[in-house]
């Protein structure tokens, strides 16, 4: 069985690793090696079991590869929000937390993340799965989508799209409709006090995420963007002030511009089109793609193998959902959205 493999990120080439485990032959169309040199985070503090549940295997995945770095996972909300949505994580809830501003009315609740580097495993996969750098385009035969890159088609018993924020556009323009929409996020790099670089902070009351950087370094952001529109006037003023607010000075350096995509449940999504007998989709990872990323190649891979497993997390489940604002979609990792919609429930 030969798959070709339209993408080249995490969920491209755990997909095609996965594959090649099942006995499928794998050609990966892979575009540009995009991660940056540092590490992204990985979570388990997060409001739903389900992605817990990916975020512990996909650790398991990465280990395989590397070595992650451990920090401390420091989640900042309201005194009174209900905790009882931490099932599950292990985790310790307190007042104080050495070089962190809290107010009276906040706590801070910590556990522990993982500093992956990403773009070290993907571009090993990449190079051991003999992905290209070609970008391609999706194309519809009937009932049947192939591959065209390099002024050739790429024919394939299945094509898994896997092209990151590009998943939406590539299939519209083959005319095929998914429910996953393109967004910028950006991120801020900062120099910080040294005490801050121990932690990774999800900072729910005033609406910011940051992590240790490069040596000497912090990483902060929040938001989204319309893809195009770039960021806010004056965002790393105004995320560096957000920051100093915990952490005391915060020099704002340099504004990266990213780019993710979302489903319209606020998170991933992968299964077969129903519409064509051979295409496939995993996508939406959002902001928390080194959670969910492994884990749901691994499911996508069993699923083309024969191998079904009912979750929250399967296409044709959103296939039917209306044209959505990204902005509008409250991420499913996130703590803030969840917590806070609870707490306004609670209060009405
Ligand atoms: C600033 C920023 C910070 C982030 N921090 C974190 C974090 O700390 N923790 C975390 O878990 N997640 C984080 N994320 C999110 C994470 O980066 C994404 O969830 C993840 O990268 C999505 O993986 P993907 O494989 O779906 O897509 P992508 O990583 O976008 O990869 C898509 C790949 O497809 C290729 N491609 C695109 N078009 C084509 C084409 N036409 N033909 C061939 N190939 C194509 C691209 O070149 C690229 O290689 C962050 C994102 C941003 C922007």
């Amino acid at each position: 069985m030969r798959a070709v493999i339209l993408g080249g990120g995490i969920a491209a080439v755990f997909t095609a690793y996965f594959l090649r485990e099942r006995g499928f032959d794998v050609v990966g169309v892979g575009g540009e090696a995009s991660y940056p040199l540092v590490s992204l985070v990985l979570t388990t503090s997060m409001p739903h079991r389900e992605d817990i549940e990916l975020a512990l295997r996909s650790l398991e995945i990465w280990k395989k590869f590397v070595n992650p770095k451990e920090v401390i996972s420091v989640d900042i909300l309201p005194r009174w929000v209900d905790l009882s949505r931490l099932r599950g994580v292990s985790y310790e809830v307190v007042d104080k937390v050495d070089g962190v501003r809290l107010a009276a009315d906040e706590v801070a609740v910590l556990t522990r993340d993982y500093l992956i580097p990403v773009r070290d495993v993907v571009s090993r996969l990449r190079r051991e799965l003999g992905f290209s750098n070609s970008y391609g385009l999706l194309k519809v035969e009937g009932r049947r989508a192939v591959v065209v890159a390099d002024g050739g088609r790429i024919e394939g018993d299945v094509v898994v799209l896997a092209a990151g924020y590009k998943n939406s556009i590539l299939a519209g323009e083959a005319g095929v409709r998914l429910p996953l929409a393109p967004y910028e996020c950006y991120a801020v790099l900062l120099v910080t006090g040294r005490k801050a670089r121990r932690y990774s902070i999800g900072d729910y009351v005033l609406g910011w995420y940051g992590r240790p950087g490069p040596p000497l370094l912090y990483i902060a952001g929040d938001g989204c963007g319309r893809v195009g529109e770039g960021p806010p006037p004056n965002y790393q003023r105004r995320l560096a002030n957000l920051v100093s607010q915990r952490l005391g000075a915060a020099i704002p350096l340099y504004l990266k511009v990213g780019y993710c995509e979302v489903g319209p449940h606020g998170g991933p999504l992968y299964g077969k089109h129903p519409e064509l007998e051979n295409l496939y989709v995993i996508g939406g990872f959002n902001g928390y793609g080194s959670m969910v990323g492994p884990a749901l190649a691994e499911r996508l891979a069993e699923l083309m193998a024969g191998r079904a497993r009912e979750d929250g997390f399967r296409l044709e489940k959103y296939l039917g959902a209306r044209v959505f604002d990204p902005c509008d979609v409250a991420e499913r990792h996130d703590w803030g959205a969840v917590l806070l919609r609870n707490a306004y429930k609670h209060n009405e």
